[in-house]
C-alpha cells in the first residue's frame, strides 16, 4: 500500500513556514510515497516541488487550494493557478477542464472558508461538476480544523466520495500527520484509488491542537523576521 499526504502548504502560502525543499525532505522522513503541494491560490511551489522531487525519492502531484466564493477546494493534477472567488460549481468545472480532480477540505466546519455540506451536495447533483469532486477530507490536522474531524467524518457518511486524511501542514514537522493509504505507490495509482473511492484515511499525529498551533506561531514569526519572502528552492 502507498502513503500520501494530499494537502501541504509551503512558504508560497502566506501562512506556510516550510520551503519546498524542506517539505520534500519532511515527506521522505515521514515515509510518504506521494504528496501534493497545495498552496493557497498559488501553483508555483507545487511545480517547483515536482521539478526536483525525483532527487528526494517522493512523487509530487501539482495542486492548489483554491478560495472559492463558497469556501476552500483542493484541486489536484492541475498545473496552473485557478481564478479565486468563483462558485464551487464553476471552480469544479474549470478543474475538470484542466484534467484535474478535487477534494472538499475541512467540510462544514464552523471555521471561515469551510465548504458547506449544501455546496458539496449541489456539486454532486451537477452532471459535470461531480466528475471532478471525488474526495472529502475526514481528517485534517491543521489545529484550526482538527478539533472538528469527528464532525467531518459524520458529514462524509453517505456521500459517494473517497475518504481522505491530510495534514494541511503549514510547517515541515506536520507533513504526514495524517495519511491517505492507497493500493500501489504512484500518482496515477493514487488517482485511480480516489476514483474507485478505495482510499483509507489514517490519523498519525495525536498532539494537542493548541501545542501544534503555538509551534507553528513560533516558526511563523521567526520566518517573518529572518526570511520575509518565499524561499522556494
Ligand atoms: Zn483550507
Ligand atoms: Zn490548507
Amino acid at each position: 500500500m502507498g502513503k500520501a499526504d494530499l494537502h501541504i502548504h509551503t512558504t508560497y502560502s502566506m501562512d506556510g513556514t516550510a520551503s519546498v525543499r524542506e517539505a520534500l525532505e519532511s515527506a521522505v522522513r515521514a515515509g510518504l510515497d506521494v504528496i501534493t503541494i497545495t498552496d493557497h491560490n498559488e501553483i508555483q511551489g507545487a511545480l517547483e516541488a515536482r521539478e526536483i522531487c525525483a532527487r528526494f525519492g517522493v512523487e509530487v502531484i501539482p495542486g492548489v487550494e483554491v478560495t472559492t466564493k463558497d469556501g476552500h477546494l483542493v484541486a489536484l493534477f492541475v498545473e496552473q493557478d485557478i481564478l479565486r472567488g468563483m462558485s464551487v460549481i464553476d471552480t469544479l468545472l474549470l478543474i475538470r477542464d484542466l484534467g484535474g480532480i478535487a477534494i472538499a477540505p475541512h467540510p462544514q466546519q464552523p471555521v471561515p472558508n469551510s465548504i458547506t455540506l449544501h455546496s458539496i451536495r449541489r456539486a454532486l447533483e451537477h452532471p459535470l461538476a461531480r466528475e471532478a469532486l471525488l474526495g472529502i477530507e475526514v481528517c485534517n490536522m491543521n489545529p484550526s480544523h482538527s478539533p472538528y474531524n469527528q464532525h467531518s467524518q459524520q458529514i462524509a457518511e453517505g456521500l459517494p466520495l473517497a475518504r481522505i486524511a491530510s495534514s494541511d501542514a503549514h510547517m515541515a514537522s506536520m507533513i504526514g500527520a495524517a495519511i491517505t493509504h492507497f493500493e500501489g505507490r504512484s500518482t496515477q495509482e493514487l488517482r485511480q484509488a480516489i476514483q474507485r473511492r478505495a482510499t483509507r484515511p489514517e490519523q498519525v499525529n495525536h498532539e494537542n491542537p493548541q501545542r501544534v498551533f503555538f509551534r507553528w506561531l513560533r516558526l511563523y514569526f521567526r520566518r517573518q523576521f529572518s526570511q520575509p519572502k518565499p524561499s522556494g528552492l
